[in-house]
C-alpha cells in the first residue's frame, strides 16, 4: 500500500457512532484515542452517525450520544453528518461497482457449511457459492432483498500496515471472500464508511479493533473505486473481568448512568487515559483537553482493556 505525504494540519479524524444504544467506556476509550489523535496533531475532526442499519436503531440514541459526547469535552469541526442523509453517493459508487457484483441467495447456515477450514477473525468467509450467476449487464434491476457480492479478483488484496496493530497478514480473499455490499436498495456498512471516509478526507481511521478483519475489504474498495486511502489504527477493545466485550452483564457502564450518578466527566476520562498509559495512577484531569498534551501511541497497552468500576 502507498502512504500518502501528509501534512499535520491537513489530517482529519471521525467519530463514527452507530446510534444503536447509548455510548459507554468502551465506546468513549476509543473515540478518546481518535479525538486525542487528531486535536495533537492539529487535525481536523467529524462526526459521523452511522444510521444506515436501521432495524438495529433506538429512537433518540443519535441525540443521546452527541450529549454525552459534548458533555465530555468533545467536540468536531464541520456539521454532524448522517449517513441515512447521503444514500445517492452509495448508488453511485454501487453503479461503479456494478460489472463486478453478483446476485447470492446463500444463508448463513449455507455459507457454514460449506466451510472447508477454520480462518482468522470472525468473521465468516464466502466461499464463492453464487459466482456464477455474475451478472455482467449494468441495466440488470436490484430486487428487494436479493444480497450483493463483489467478486475478488487476483489483483484484490487488501492487506495493509495498521499504524497501531501493526501488518494485517491476511487477504479480503483470506478473510471475507467475496463480500457482500448490498441488500437490495439497502447498502452495506462496508461500502457506506469506504464512500464517507474517501468523501470526508478522512486520513486516519481510529476505531475498535474488532473491525480489523473487515478491513481488507474495506481496502479493496478503496482500490476498485480508485479512492484515497485513509491510514488505519485498530485499538483493543475494552472488556469485562471474564474478557468478554463490555456489555451489560458487566453492569452499567453508560456514560448518562454516569452523569445521573452525579461522576464528573474528568473522573471516567482520568480512569479512562490512565489505562492508556498517560496518567500515572495517582494523576487525574478535569478535562478532556487536558489530555492533548499526553497523547502518545507508544503507552497503549496492546492488549484488551479490562474494566473494573474501581478504577473510576
Ligand atoms: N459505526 C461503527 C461502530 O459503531 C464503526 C465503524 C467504523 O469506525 O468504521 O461500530
Amino acid at each position: 500500500m502507498r502512504e500518502r505525504m501528509i501534512h499535520d494540519y491537513d489530517r482529519v479524524g471521525r467519530l463514527a457512532p452507530s446510534p444503536t444504544g447509548a455510548l459507554h467506556l468502551g465506546n468513549i476509550r476509543t473515540f478518546m484515542i481518535a479525538w486525542l489523535q487528531m486535536r495533537r496533531c492539529g487535525g481536523r475532526m467529524i462526526l459521523r452517525i452511522e444510521d444506515l442499519d436501521h432495524p438495529k436503531h433506538k429512537p433518540g440514541a443519535d441525540s443521546a450520544l452527541q450529549e454525552d459526547l459534548r458533555w465530555l469535552g468533545f467536540d468536531w469541526d464541520a456539521p454532524v453528518q448522517w449517513q441515512s442523509q447521503r444514500l445517492g453517493l452509495y448508488q453511485a459508487a454501487l453503479q461503479q461497482l456494478h460489472a463486478s457484483l453478483y446476485p447470492c441467495f446463500c444463508s448463513r447456515a449455507d455459507i457454514q457449511r460449506a466451510q472447508s477450514a477454520p480462518h482468522p477473525g470472525e468473521i465468516l468467509r464466502y466461499p464463492g457459492i453464487c459466482r456464477r450467476r455474475i451478472i455482467k449487464d449494468p441495466g440488470t434491476r436490484f430486487s428487494e432483498k436479493t444480497a450483493w457480492r463483489l467478486a475478488l479478483t487476483e489483483d484484490d488484496d487488501g492487506r495493509f500496515h495498521d499504524g497501531f496493530a501493526g501488518e494485517m497478514t491476511h487477504s479480503a480473499a483470506e478473510l471475507t471472500g467475496d463480500f457482500v455490499i448490498a441488500r437490495g436498495e439497502n447498502i452495506a456498512y462496508t461500502l457506506a464508511v469506504v464512500v464517507d471516509d474517501a468523501e470526508m478526507g478522512i486520513t486516519d481511521v481510529v476505531r475498535g479493533d474488532d473491525i480489523f478483519p473487515a478491513t481488507p475489504s474495506q481496502i479493496v474498495l478503496y482500490q476498485r473505486l480508485g479512492l484515497p486511502i485513509p491510514r488505519f489504527f485498530h485499538v483493543p477493545l475494552v472488556t469485562g473481568p471474564d474478557g468478554a466485550r463490555l456489555a451489560k452483564r458487566h453492569g452499567d457502564t453508560r456514560i448518562s448512568t454516569y452523569r445521573a450518578a452525579g461522576i464528573p466527566p474528568g473522573r471516567i476520562l482520568s480512569a479512562l487515559a490512565r489505562s492508556c498509559g498517560w496518567l500515572r495512577k495517582d494523576e487525574s484531569v478535569s478535562t478532556l483537553a487536558e489530555l492533548i498534551p499526553r497523547f502518545s501511541w507508544e503507552t497503549i497497552p496492546h492488549e484488551a482493556f479490562v474494566w473494573d468500576d474501581a478504577l473510576l
